[in-house]
């Protein structure tokens, strides 16, 4: 059909079961390692993530069934559609076909939720009333306080103080869906408090408030920690994807010769990609590729290494791609995007050859965001900006060799909390932030001492 625009499944073809790349890895994800430098059990963390969907973090089987309980909450806003971006593909005048999963219809907004329900369902499951966690610019925060509501959950939300201050809306969002949302550092936690008192004025970080939410669940009873993205549960939560993706595709007889998303801790973009990798892996040709912020190049510039999640180091040691767990970034809007580490399983990927990596700097990425919401009506959240940038460039290089091309990308969500960036943008204030080797020195330095991963065999 030539007019056709989007491609939707029903409730009834939505998959039913998680994709695990860990079956078909040609080499076995390094372990995390305890502060002993041995590898991490599931007992070991059994009081910060319920003990019936820890073994998840762990399994080598290929499938893993969804619970019905998650699937009925899914059904929301899933099946997601799958579009075909016409209107860019024209004004580009390309002759790419651009292809794109819309996970900006979930009700937070963006594909966080894909995860958000499924951990809130497995610790009602487990009799836990209260989950506690951290949030940057609020997209987690949000999509976790709407899993919990659905379930009647508790939460908790320790959300970095000077966007507590500056972005009051996600909050609001939160406090909608009846969760607590304090600003981090807060009085309530002991190391909140001695953070407080080596200074009151101090802006937060995404670190100070994971080591809160820790805290604050070892400390409680019934509660348990959550995490949006990095872990690799949280990354196999995200296949369905990848996997609607890829029915939504066979229906009109096409494969992607691109698959593309934007990575942050990694989670969009594998839930993407991922699926697609498993045919790569059997011997199907294409090209995935993970984008992300110049300004927090992780994999395009860290080492990789054995990294703590968070910047006090009270996490486990985890393989990836790291710039050092005490790198600041440098203030980009896209706030999803400044993580200092990239998911172990992204990481792993990259290191095997089945993926590239590419750095874009933001200016670029609004330009392409607004010349996006211009044709295909949608406004993209600034982390989504950096997928449509890197599409931009393959159509356009599409054009030159004159070839058909099919694209394929995450487009991971909305941006209707974040237009002070799009104002900025469009008054000519936002600029490029350039990484010094200074700066990454600096925070590179954070992993002397630490144990190394064992080189691919
Ligand atoms: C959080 C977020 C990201 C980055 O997180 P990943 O785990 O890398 O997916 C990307 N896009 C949007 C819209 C987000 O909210």
């Amino acid at each position: 059909m030539s007019n056709q625009i989007k491609v939707v499944l029903t409730e009834d073809e939505i998959p039913r079961q998680w994709y695990n790349i860990q079956a078909d890895l040609s080499h076995p994800l390094p372990p995390p390692l305890g502060p002993d430098g041995k590898p991490v059990t599931p007992a070991m963390l059994e009081k910060v993530f319920p003990a019936n969907m820890l073994p998840q973090e762990f399994a080598t089987e290929r499938w893993i069934d969804i619970p019905e309980g998650i699937l009925e909450k899914l059904y929301l806003w899933r099946p997601a559609p799958l579009f075909r971006a016409r209107a860019l593909e024209k004004a580009l005048g390309t002759p790419a076909k651009i292809y794109y999963k819309n996970e900006g219809f979930s009700p937070a907004g963006s594909h966080k939720p894909n995860t958000s329900v499924a951990q809130a369902w497995y610790n009602k499951e487990f009799g836990i009333k209260r989950l506690t966690t951290e949030t940057g610019a609020g997209q987690w925060g949000s999509a976790l306080a709407f899993a919990c509501a659905l379930f009647g959950l508790k939460c908790r939300v320790y959300m970095v103080r000077i966007s507590f201050d500056q972005k009051p809306f996600r909050k609001l969002m939160m406090q909608a869906w009846g969760a607590e949302c304090l600003p981090s550092p807060s009085e309530n936690t002991a190391f909140g408090r001695k953070v407080l008192e080596d200074d009151m004025d101090t802006p937060g970080s995404l670190g100070i408030a994971i080591s809160e939410a820790i805290e604050d669940c070892v400390s409680s009873k019934d509660t348990r920690y959550s995490l949006g993205s990095v872990l690799n549960h949280v990354l196999m939560h995200q296949t369905i994807i990848g996997l609607e993706a890829k029915k939504q595709m066979a229906k009109i007889n096409e494969y992607p010769d691109v698959v593309i998303g934007c990575a942050g801790g990694g989670s969009n973009f594998a839930g993407l990609a991922f699926p697609f990798l498993a045919d790569k892996m059997a011997g199907k040709n294409l090209r995935v590729v993970a984008v992300e912020p110049a300004a927090c190049p992780t994999l395009t510039k860290g080492p990789f290494v054995y990294d703590h999640g968070d910047c006090a180091g009270m996490t486990p040691l985890l393989a990836m791609h790291s710039l050092g767990h005490t790198f600041v970034p440098k203030p980009i809007h896209a706030g999803g995007l400044r993580y200092h580490g990239m998911a172990p399983l992204v990481s792993h990927v990259l290191r095997e050859g089945l993926i590239e990596a590419s750095a874009l700097h933001q200016v670029e990425c609004y330009t392409s965001a607004v010349q996006w919401a211009r044709t295909e009506g949608f406004i993209p959240a600034p982390e989504t900006s950096h997928a449509i940038a890197q599409v931009v460039r393959e159509a356009n290089r599409a054009k030159e060799e004159g070839k058909e091309r099919v694209i394929l990308f995450n487009w991971s969500g909305h941006g209707l909390m974040d237009l002070t960036g799009y104002d900025n943008f469009l008054q000519g204030h936002l600029h490029d932030y350039h990484l010094t080797d200074e700066d990454m020195k600096k925070s590179l330095a954070s992993l002397e001492g630490l144990p190394k991963p064992p080189p691919l065999k």
